[in-house]
């Protein structure tokens, strides 16, 4: 389907401006790639266009977009899943890197970024650790997260308030403070979610 810039814009920040699958921060360069694969006619068109909808768009990275390619999610997930073994089975080095304990094997099954974010506390920051008087977190073009009192405006660069300048502090020393928000600054404000998550 052919996406507008600002449906583009919206799929990008599904799951926090990073690829879907691998969780790698996305670029300039990034896709929309189907969720449950379409499958085209000779002529293009789609034979399966119930799954050519905007739901069903995820945004990922060049590589995973291109490594999924048309595999359903379970299917993908198994093939990555067998990545071990197609090393040993095809990787001379590899064997020997195992040998001389260079390499450590994992058993972990795969579990996609999106589906670790499903399971996050919804949000660009992780209130129940921000200070309970802040009412406003913003993300600066330079990565500084600010707890505000009241709702800043971008001006220039940063978030500001004109008339309440002192009203904000820096809490980017104090990591434990916030879900880095890694996505595009100007979309980084957030208002205290009403209901807070324990
Ligand atoms: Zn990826």
């Amino acid at each position: 389907m052919k996406l507008t810039k600002a449906q583009r814009a919206g799929i990008k920040m599904k799951f926090g401006g990073m690829c879907s699958y691998c969780g790698e921060l996305l670029g300039e360069k990034w896709q929309a790639d189907h969720l449950i694969p379409i499958r085209r006619n000779g002529d293009g068109t789609c034979m399966n266009p119930e799954h050519d909808v905007i739901e069903n768009l995820m945004p990922a990275c060049t590589i995973c977009n291109k490594n999924k390619h048309s595999f359903t999610l379970e299917f993908w997930r198994k093939q990555l899943e067998d990545s071990n073994r197609k090393l040993r089975d095809y990787v001379a080095n590899y064997r020997l890197a195992l040998m001389f304990g260079q390499v450590q094997e994992t058993t972990s099954q795969i579990v996609f970024h999106f589906e670790k974010w499903e399971q996050q506390p919804k949000g660009k920051y992780n209130w129940s650790l921000i200070p309970e008087h802040v009412q406003f977190m913003a993300t600066d073009e330079d990565g500084m997260a600010c707890g505000w009192l009241v709702e800043p405006k971008i001006m220039g660069d940063a978030w500001r308030h004109q008339s309440h300048l002192s009203a904000f502090f820096n809490i980017n020393a104090r990591d434990n403070y916030l879900n880095h928000f890694r996505g595009d600054w100007k979309e980084s404000l957030e208002k205290r979610p009403e209901e807070q998550s324990p």
